[in-house]
C-alpha cells in the first residue's frame, strides 16, 4: 500500500509573510493526518520561512525548480546545497509550465532529478502530453519518452522513492479535469514502462500522483482509482480550507 502523496504547488503567488500566515492557517487542519505525505512549494524566496515554520509537523516543503549544477556562474540558478541547506526536501521538476515556457527538456529533466537524489531530496517528476498530442492519439508516446529519458540511469531503488505527476497539459489551470478513467489509464501506463525498466517492486513503490485542476469536489473519486497515489495541486491549494479538503479526500480511510 502506497502512502498518498499530495503537493501544493503555488507558483508565483505568495509573498513571504502570505505563505507564513497560510502554515499558521493550514496546520492546524492537517494536524491529525498522519496517513497522507504533504508537501508545500513556494517561491524560492519563501521556502526558508515556510521549511522554519512546518519544522515541527510531518509537512515537507518543495522547491519548484533547481539548477543540476552544484555551484558556478550560473545567473538566476538556485542549487540543491542551497535548497538543502534551508531545510527543503522535495523539487518539483519538468513541470509542463517550465517545459512550454522557460524551454526545460527531457535531458535537464533527468540531470536534475540525478543531481536531486544525490543531494539527499525526494524529485517530483512531471510528465504529460498537450491537448494535440492526446487528440492525434500519441499520449503513451509522450509519457514513454519522457519517464524513459527523465529517468534513465536511475536504479530501482531510486525510482521507488520518487514521485511521478502526471499532469495533462490540458488540464493544468484550464479547470477541465481528466477523468477518473483517463487518469488511471495513463497511470497504469506509466507503472507498466516503470516496471518494464526498473522491475515490479521498485514499480510498485513509485508514487504516481496526478495534477490538472484537482479541486476538494474532484479529488475523491480520482484518489479512488488503484493507481492514483495522490495530486499535485495548483490553483485550489492558494487556499488553505480547500488544500487541507483534498489532503482529507486522500486519506487511505475516505479513499
Ligand atoms: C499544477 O500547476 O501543477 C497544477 C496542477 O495546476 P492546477 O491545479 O491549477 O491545474
Amino acid at each position: 500500500m502506497r502512502t498518498p502523496f499530495v503537493a501544493a504547488n503555488w507558483k508565483m503567488h505568495k509573498t513571504v509573510q502570505e505563505a507564513v500566515d497560510y502554515a499558521r492557517s493550514f496546520l492546524p487542519l492537517v494536524e491529525t493526518v498522519s496517513d497522507v505525505d504533504i508537501v508545500l512549494a513556494p517561491s524560492f524566496l519563501a521556502l526558508p520561512a515556510l521549511a522554519e515554520a512546518t519544522a515541527h509537523s510531518r509537512i515537507g516543503v518543495a522547491a519548484q525548480n533547481v539548477s543540476a549544477e552544484p555551484h558556478g556562474a550560473f545567473t538566476g540558478e538556485v542549487s540543491l546545497g542551497m535548497l538543502h541547506a534551508v531545510g527543503v526536501t522535495q523539487v518539483i521538476i519538468g513541470h509542463s509550465e517550465r517545459r512550454q515556457l522557460s524551454g526545460e527538456t527531457d535531458a535537464g529533466v533527468n540531470a536534475k532529478s540525478r543531481a536531486a537524489i544525490d543531494a539527499g531530496l525526494t524529485p517530483i517528476v512531471c510528465v504529460g502530453e498537450t491537448l494535440d498530442e492526446r487528440e492525434t492519439d500519441r499520449t503513451f508516446d509522450v509519457l514513454d519518452r519522457q519517464v524513459g529519458k527523465g529517468l534513465a540511469g536511475l536504479t530501482p531503488e531510486q525510482v521507488a522513492a520518487l514521485v511521478v505527476a502526471y499532469e495533462p497539459v490540458w488540464a493544468i489551470g484550464t479547470g477541465r479535469v481528466a477523468t477518473p478513467d483517463q487518469a488511471d489509464a495513463v497511470h497504469r501506463h506509466i507503472r507498466e514502462h516503470l516496471t518494464s525498466h526498473f522491475g515490479d517492486t521498485s514499480a510498485s513503490a513509485c508514487r504516481v500522483i496526478y495534477g490538472g485542476s484537482v479541486k476538494p469536489g474532484n479529488a475523491a473519486e480520482l484518489m479512488a482509482r488503484a493507481d492514483v497515489d495522490g495530486a499535485l495541486v495548483g490553483g485550489a491549494s492558494l487556499d488553505p480550507v480547500s488544500f487541507a479538503a483534498i489532503v482529507t479526500a486522500s486519506r487511505p480511510s475516505t479513499r
